[in-house]
């Protein structure tokens, strides 16, 4: 079977790998048909010195499939659609018992960045990090499901607890998370502004439902914002580019907003006003993946119509073209590699 693996920085080989073994009692064996593509993806293509991991490592962090095999004692059934968790959990401590399984206390390492990942043609799963895909959703838009959409349902809805009719600023609304977030704030009723890096973005942003968007290029994001909020700020901001924007996504709340982060695209180091953070109460929640649950509400909205965006779908042996579309920051949506 084909596994595209890691073998050095920046260096990808798509090898012929021993076939899976079959799956012992409680796993599941998964057919991989779709790996979406993730800032997670090009952290570990380009080397980074804190993970911990061991070369060679078949990359991939999101992916869906068909089933091809079930251990013992499991519920799946052959040629199901599938989508996987890719933290390995223990399943039996406190955080997992109660279902935040992104808070695992004995994690094992997170597929495709620390352990092996997805971009094969069979993987071993123990079954209870398998979540079937609800009829009527594709294999290519369900593989956004357990980082893409999960990650920001977390996000809005379990950390900054968005609700119908608040102002959102999405920043860097082309991303792939940013289009999830955009839609989904949009389907709840939300104002959203957005910040993208082009005026080609910026129509598709606006036609993605954005209500105002930003090229924070020309102009400048903090200014325009309080501007359109009628210089009350917004209720939440959604960041996950960090560096020298951060202190804008700050200045844009509202007294007593929230912002949301998952990530630093742009340099993970901030500074920022403490006085400002409890002079306006401000609150600000790291959100770290997502959870089972998070990405079992993902496909159910995704059956319901809110389907991912897709810049650029790639063959397998093109990965790495996929990584440098997103790398060159051109991308609108997600790049998925189909099998
Ligand atoms: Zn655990």
């Amino acid at each position: 079977m084909r596994a595209l693996t890691l073998i050095g920085d920046r260096k990808l080989e798509l090898r012929d790998a021993p076939p899976a073994p079959p799956p012992a009692a409680g796993e599941v064996q998964v057919r991989v048909k779709a790996v979406a593509l993730n800032h997670l993806d090009l952290w570990g293509f380009r080397g980074m010195a804190f993970a911990k991991r061991q070369l060679p490592l078949v990359v991939g962090v999101e992916a869906s499939g068909e089933i091809a095999a079930v251990g013992q004692g499991t519920d799946f059934k052959a040629g199901q659609p599938v989508v996987m968790y890719g933290g390995l959990t223990c399943g039996v401590c406190k955080a997992c018992r109660e279902g935040r399984d992104n808070l695992c206390e004995n994690i094992g390492g997170i597929m495709g960045f620390h352990v092996d990942g997805f971009a094969r043609d069979l993987v071993n799963m123990p079954a209870r990090l398998v979540v079937p895909v609800p009829e009527g959703v594709s294999l290519r838009d369900a593989s956004c499901a357990p980082i893409a959409f999960a990650t920001v349902e977390h996000m809005l809805f379990d950390n900054a607890k968005l609700q119908p009719g608040e102002t959102v600023l999405v920043q860097a609304g082309g991303s792939g998370i940013g289009t999830v977030a955009i839609k989904m704030a949009k389907a709840i009723g939300c104002t959203v502004i957005t910040t993208v890096g082009d005026d080609a973005k910026a129509e598709k942003a606006k036609a993605l439902g954005a209500d105002h968007v930003i090229n924070y290029k020309t102009e400048r994001f903090e200014t325009l914002t309080r501007k359109l909020t009628n210089k009350k700020g917004v209720d939440v901001v959604f960041e996950h580019v960090g560096g020298e924007g951060f202190n804008g996504s700050l200045l844009v709340l509202k007294r007593g907003g929230r912002l949301v982060t998952c990530g630093s695209t742009a340099g993970p180091t901030v500074q920022f006003n403490l006085m400002q953070l409890f002079q306006q109460q401000y609150k600000i929640f790291g959100s770290f993946g997502a959870t089972l649950a998070n990405i079992r509400t993902s496909l159910a909205k995704m059956a319901e119509g809110l389907t991912p965006v897709i810049d650029l779908e790639v063959p397998l042996a093109e990965f790495e073209r996929g990584l440098a579309r997103i790398e060159s920051r051109q991308v609108f949506g997600k790049v998925v590699v189909l099998f």
